[in-house]
């Protein structure tokens, strides 16, 4: 045969294969038959993944732009069956880092399975999670390439959207049931490259969590990754490198525990429980949850320290820190440090026009926290839209008026390099957020927070935590070893 002629013959050939495809279905059937073939895909009945990793600290690391603190993975297992939409991933974690109240490996059972996601502890008590965690995880079965190609060949599926990028092809997929999500494709290898999916999260608002797939391997007939990356969008949240590929081993039953499926689903958070505890004249504990607040009272207007959790504790505290001003208007947040559960109402704040009060290292947190799209779940800043109006501490800042000095102290340890005290010398009261809380098993930081309490050459009579109870000094000292 002459070039020419077999030229000729393969178009003729492509153009019989392509006849009754879409540009999109030709993508899919590609990606496919990289993988091994769509016959071989859709006879994938189940999949045991098995291996290790590692897990990053978005939103509780040292720093806003910190990326160094990482849990070991071991003992990673995760099976997926395919025909019931569930899943569920076993581990053990092992933080590289002084862990947050010096806890060592914890082991962790996610799963979802029959629309419930639940979590099952150590002990075997299985609980269901909240909705929102159900959504994630709902979308979180189709982040493998066999999943999500199997997904787009099914003939109830609408594709469209396909467009190039870069070195990848990207193709936007519609499931019968309404999942949706964006498949990307090597341009040359046609191998699956990332699963996308739109999210929203109670920091950051709309966000891209994705899946990315290296190192394919033959397992089986199929090409399978054996490292995946997830990030919350270009942040890595965790990598696995997977050791072992079981197809159609016995997955066991991957549904929720009946304890779980039980209880009912909860769609909102909780409602707030604002106490309000008088520390001195002026001086407020708004407690009653997991997360505290203080409130303290100038001559003419009043200052929050905190804004923890998400809009629904923080605007319960400020309405809570308003009822105990009366006439004066609160004006000005303090926050102790970024970290995402002691900024999850920063927005709430701004919008409510409070002026926000940071150490220096963590303004452009602020300033990216206050600006970032809330689109898909409009909080209340992205309904009452305000520009941050952000105050920096520097080496120490000191409000005061006739009636209240209130010092803010930058304190760098090993929990937070950008964090922030509050000293009230007039009633030696000092406050802190998680350096020290009351009643922990273990003080991992406390030993470095009383060489601080002493370099800063304050004597506290009480210790106000933001987690935990107001206590006496000397039982802070006794809890620090010192
Ligand atoms: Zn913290």
């Amino acid at each position: 045969m002459s070039p020419s002629r077999a030229l000729i013959v393969s178009v003729v050939m492509l153009l019989a294969a392509c006849s009754s495809s879409t540009p999109e279905q030709t993508l899919v059937r590609e990606a496919a038959d990289a993988l091994g073939g769509a016959q071989r895909i859709t006879a994938v009945n189940t999949l045991v993944l098995a291996g290790e990793g590692t897990h990053y600290n978005l939103g509780q690391d040292l720093r806003p732009d910190a990326r160094g603190q990482t849990f070991t993975v071991s003992a990673w297992r995760r099976a997926i069956d395919l025909a019931k939409g569930a899943w569920r991933t076993e581990l053990t974690r092992t933080p590289d880092f002084t862990y947050f109240q010096g806890q060592g490996a914890q082991q962790q059972v996610q799963g979802f399975g029959g629309g419930v996601a639940y979590n099952v502890t150590p002990a075997g008590a299985a609980s269901r999670a909240p909705d929102a965690v159900a959504a994630e995880r709902r979308a979180e079965f189709y982040h493998h390439p066999v999943v999500a190609v199997r997904a787009a060949l099914a003939e109830s599926v609408q594709l469209g959207g396909s467009r190039g990028d870069g070195n990848e092809t990207l193709l936007d997929v519609t499931t019968g049931d309404g999942q949706r999500f964006t498949l990307a494709f090597d341009r040359v290898s046609k191998l699956p490259t990332r699963v996308l999916t739109a999210g929203e999260h109670t920091n950051l608002g709309d966000i891209t969590l994705s899946t990315t797939f290296e190192d394919y391997q033959d397992a089986d007939g199929l090409k399978l990754p054996a490292r995946l990356t997830t990030r919350v969008d270009e942040f890595a949240t965790a990598e696995y490198r997977i050791g072992t590929h079981g197809v159609n081993e016995d997955a066991g039953n991957l549904g929720a525990p009946a304890d779980a499926a039980a209880q009912p689903a909860v769609s909102a958070a909780a409602p707030a429980n604002v106490t309000g505890e008088s520390l001195g004249r002026n001086v407020w504990l708004l407690a009653g949850q997991s997360h505290h607040s203080v409130l303290v009272g100038f001559k003419d207007h009043g200052v929050l320290i905190e804004a923890p959790q998400h809009d629904t504790r923080t605007l319960a505290v400020i309405a809570k820190a308003r009822e105990l001003l009366g006439d004066k208007p609160l004006t000005t947040l303090v926050i102790t440090h970024h970290h995402f559960d002691h900024t999850g109402g920063l927005r709430a704040a701004v919008a409510e026009g409070l002026k926000v009060i940071t150490h220096d290292g963590n303004q452009p947190f602020v300033e990216r926290m206050a600006e970032r799209p809330h689109t898909r779940a409009p909080d209340h800043l992205a309904q009452n839209p305000k520009e941050p109006d952000i105050g920096r501490v520097g080496s120490g800042l000191t409000l005061e008026d006739e009636t209240m000095t209130l010092q803010l102290l930058p304190v760098s340890g090993p929990h937070s390099e950008t964090m922030l005290v509050a000293w009230l010398p007039r009633d030696r009261l000092l406050v802190q957020a998680d350096v020290y809380s009351p009643g922990s098993a273990v003080h991992s930081f406390a030993g470095k927070f009383l060489e601080d309490v002493r370099a800063l050459r304050l004597s506290p009579v009480r210790i106000v935590p933001l987690h935990g109870a107001v206590v006496p000094f000397a039982q802070f000292v006794r809890d620090a070893g010192g």
